[in-house]
């Protein structure tokens, strides 16, 4: 960690919230896996450019060039970011789910695609037709890499792309991705990264993991909503068809004819997030210089919260993987006897901290893990830390555990909308 690194601060610190009693205590936001409260710094600088927004490309007046030029100048950031290639395109997309949908639109015809099918959805469902094949995601990382290098050895001749996570959405727990883009290379088949959950914590190279698309989201990465990338090789995005057709995506169009931009914008018709896209290049920045303390930060956090997880009695927490992996701060548990959503539900209206429940948009990943935890339900609770997470808020939600654990589950609670309520 170099002496200039620090945890960058994130807003949303001092907010109250209120409980069922009336009082209102400090909110502990342990759901950064979903959406993660906005920088500091990306406030300050959008802030500093809301006045100045306008149409970019289009206009001649000063704000649309300011605008212009912040917004090509971000491509640049992004592709510093995850270290791309000097060739790799950059186009701006509204999320991860929307950048694998773009990817797979843009597949040559007759692509096979290779997926987990613990995956998330959107990255899990994009692919659609015959040439898709599922893979289960087996118990160990080595068995994960043989399996990805059996199916390509398998998979007819053409082009072929890999899809997989840097780290999983539901357990935190890293992908062999380097292993796996190494197979891939040697069937001279392609691979995508599902950067969703990863690069908010960890320095993401698509040279040192040599893969060939990252897909990220900027409500993940610490920007607000609304903009999120696909970066990588430009030749296939070049020949496919414009993901969406209008304005900004053709160089020209006559009475019986369209002309259509080669570069990124060919895929970004419409008057772009300019905002969005401005914030999610100052939220890249700021980690950008922070990895070594960020990893610290939640490292240490997400020992903290697994020892106290594991002294809960009936607490179980759900892995892919058999051995020990390296992991984000994401961790998801059952505890035997509650229903995972009425416990989430008594953690907000009672003690103030927010967490997820559910099965994560990862159906078959939750089933599989939580059959496996001898649960009997598809769902599950989970915590994910990040940079707005502290010591008082792993704290809390144990000491919150351990008391409703101990009182049983016999508030009262309904269900109203298919959530509990108190
Ligand atoms: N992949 C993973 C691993 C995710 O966690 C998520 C979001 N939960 C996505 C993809 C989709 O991201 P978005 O909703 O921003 O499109």
């Amino acid at each position: 960690r170099t002496q200039t690194e620090a945890i960058p601060a994130v807003a949303g610190a001092s907010l109250r919230v209120p409980l069922v009693t009336g009082e209102t205590v400090g909110y502990a936001n342990l759901d950064h896996a979903a959406s993660a409260p906005c920088l500091d710094a990306v406030r300050a600088k959008v802030d500093e450019f809301l006045p100045w927004y306008a149409s970019v490309h289009r206009g001649a007046g000063f704000a649309s060039q300011v605008s212009t030029k912040l917004y090509e100048r971000t491509r640049d950031v992004l592709r510093r970011f995850v270290d791309a290639r000097r060739t790799d395109t950059v186009v701006f997309t509204r999320n991860t789910t929307d950048s694998f949908n773009l990817l797979a639109r843009s597949l040559p015809r007759h692509t096979t695609v290779i997926v987990f099918d613990t995956e998330h959805h959107a990255t899990l469902l994009p692919w659609a037709g015959p040439n898709v094949r599922r893979l289960p995601t087996p118990r160990t990382r080595l068995a994960a890499v043989s399996a990805v290098d059996d199916a390509l050895a398998a998979a007819p001749q053409g082009p072929r792309l890999v899809v997989v996570t840097g780290a999983s959405n539901v357990t935190g727990e890293l992908f062999p991705v380097a292993e796996i883009a190494a197979v891939a290379r040697k069937h001279g088949a392609r691979i995508a990264l599902d950067a969703a959950q990863l690069a908010p914590h960890r320095r993401t190279s698509i040279k040192e993991l040599d893969v060939d698309y990252v897909a990220l989201s900027g409500h993940k990465l610490y920007a607000p909503f609304g903009a999120g990338a696909l970066i990588g090789r430009a030749d296939w995005l070049r020949a496919a068809p414009p993901y969406l057709a209008g304005g900004g995506a053709t160089k020209l169009v006559t009475e019986d004819a369209v002309v259509w931009n080669t570069g990124p914008e060919r895929h970004e018709a419409g008057s772009p997030n300019t905002v969005g896209v401005y914030a999610l290049g100052v939220a890249c920045e700021t980690l950008s210089e922070n990895w070594a303390a960020i990893e610290h930060h939640e490292q240490a956090l997400l020992t903290r919260l697994r020892k106290g997880l594991e002294a809960i009695p009936g607490c179980a927490e759900l892995r892919l993987f058999d051995a020990p992996v390296d992991r984000v701060g994401t961790v998801s548990f059952v505890v035997d006897g509650f229903d995972p959503g009425w416990l989430a539900a008594v953690l907000s209206a009672e003690y103030g901290i927010g967490v997820r429940d559910g099965a994560f948009c990862a159906h078959i990943a939750a089933k599989r893990l939580i059959g496996v935890t001898g649960g009997d339900g598809q769902q599950a609770v989970r915590v994910s830390l990040g940079l707005g997470s502290t010591e008082d808020h792993v704290d809390r939600v144990l000491l919150a555990l351990r008391q409703i654990v101990a009182r049983g589950a016999r508030w009262e609670y309904t269900k109203v909308d298919g959530r509990w309520a108190p």
